[in-house]
């Protein structure tokens, strides 16, 4: 029996609507937005926490700062992209997002997060039964991404009694009725759940429920794929996680645990229960295929500006601007992918430091993100 009713027609549809402009060629109203005068040899990668925002509240002139980076119409004139180790939700839904906390136009593609090299894995998992964990909106992520039988981890857990003996206590997910429990298509979807392995599972966003997701993920990947199943010395199913950032600038005063954070209580747990250890993969920044996903990112929209034809292997970038928050994410990545980026450190999210950082030292440090901008458009002869 395929999986296909764990996906409902309706959010299958959904997804692929949010999602649809990412895998879009650019326009070519988009082509004649960025058609103008001598085009830029440079182009601009935003983190976004710390750096742009602060929970929802744009910070260091960020609204100011991105408006420069268009022409008096509102049309594009310097490729950027945001390069953000966050997620949960598709590209496309963050584009908006972003459009109107910063009051321009972002397209999707100019979207690249953590979890965005999830979609160089479909090949490999396209049918193959998988759990999407964290925040948001995990499996509509993936889905959209080309996964076509994946479910989230919230969904996965309902489908078993007691895989969660403090499920009771957390009112927040107590939200399904016992006539969804009751309901055939859920019956239906419990037993096939719970008689398939899952051969992956990947991490897109924070987890909301540390707990409960330790315990499943430990379940899954000490089974083979099959929680509630003999415990027995298998192949452990691949984990993916989107980043592995300890911590990040959220709203509150201080640093808060991310993605980094979670891992490493995965893996203590895991390492103390099971003979081998713990295996799983890391996407995003600081990663060097991180960058150099953002530079062929950044490359399309560059394509699109001065000519209909692809570039191929030659990149039209002298510099590739980084200005991130976070040394140990954001500089360090951009030091390890090497030329053409150069790194710039603000000082409104992880870093404070009245210098530049003793370990990741970036190229440049500025207060905020608005003086990056105006650093770099001075440099470039752009302002
Ligand atoms: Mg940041």
């Amino acid at each position: 029996m395929a999986l296909q009713f764990l996906i409902t027609e309706h959010s299958r549809r959904q997804a692929k609507a949010l999602f649809a402009p990412l895998f879009c060629p650019i326009s070519r109203s988009f082509s004649r937005h960025l058609s103008g005068s001598k085009p830029p040899s440079f182009g601009i990668a935003f983190d976004i926490d710390g750096v742009l925002l602060r929970g929802n509240t744009p910070i260091g002139g960020s609204s100011e700062a991105l408006k420069r980076l268009y022409d008096h119409s509102g049309t594009l004139k310097i490729p950027y992209i945001f390069l953000t180790n966050g997620g949960g939700i598709c590209e496309s839904k963050r584009a908006l997002e972003l459009s109107k906390l910063f009051g321009v136009k972002i397209l999707p593609l100019q979207v690249v997060q953590g979890h965005s090299p999830f979609q160089q894995l479909v090949n490999r998992f396209e049918y193959r039964f998988v759990v999407a964990v964290g925040k948001g909106e995990p499996a509509a992520v993936m889905s959209a991404y080309g996964f076509k039988n994946v479910l989230s981890i919230d969904d996965y857990a309902f489908c078993f009694d007691d895989i969660d003996p403090l499920a009771s206590q957390k009112k927040w997910v107590v939200d399904k009725t016992s006539d969804d429990r009751d309901s055939f298509e859920d019956q239906a979807r419990r037993d096939y759940v719970k008689s398939n392995k899952v051969e992956a599972a990947f991490i897109v966003s924070d987890s909301v429920d540390w707990s409960r997701d330790i315990q499943i993920l430990c379940d899954i990947l000490r089974t083979g794929g099959l929680p509630g199943s003999e415990i027995k010395l298998v192949q452990q199913p691949p984990l993916y996680f989107a980043h592995d950032d300890l911590e990040y600038k959220a709203a509150f005063s201080t640093e808060r645990f991310g993605m980094g954070a979670f891992r490493i209580a995965l893996q203590s747990i895991f390492n103390s229960i099971h003979p081998n250890p713990l295996q799983y993969t890391s996407v995003g920044k600081p990663n060097r295929s991180a960058f150099k996903n953002a530079e062929t990112v950044l490359g399309h929209l560059y394509d699109q500006r001065i000519s209909e034809h692809k570039f191929a292997d030659i990149s039209p970038f002298k510099t590739l601007y980084m200005i991130g928050d976070n040394p140990s994410v954001d500089i360090s990545g951009a030091q390890q992918a090497g030329y053409p980026w150069f790194s710039i450190l603000t000082r409104t999210g992880v870093f404070k430091g009245k210098g530049n950082d003793s370990k990741f030292p970036a190229d440049m440090v500025v207060d905020t993100v608005e003086d990056a901008v105006e650093y770099i458009l001075k440099k470039e002869g752009s302002s």
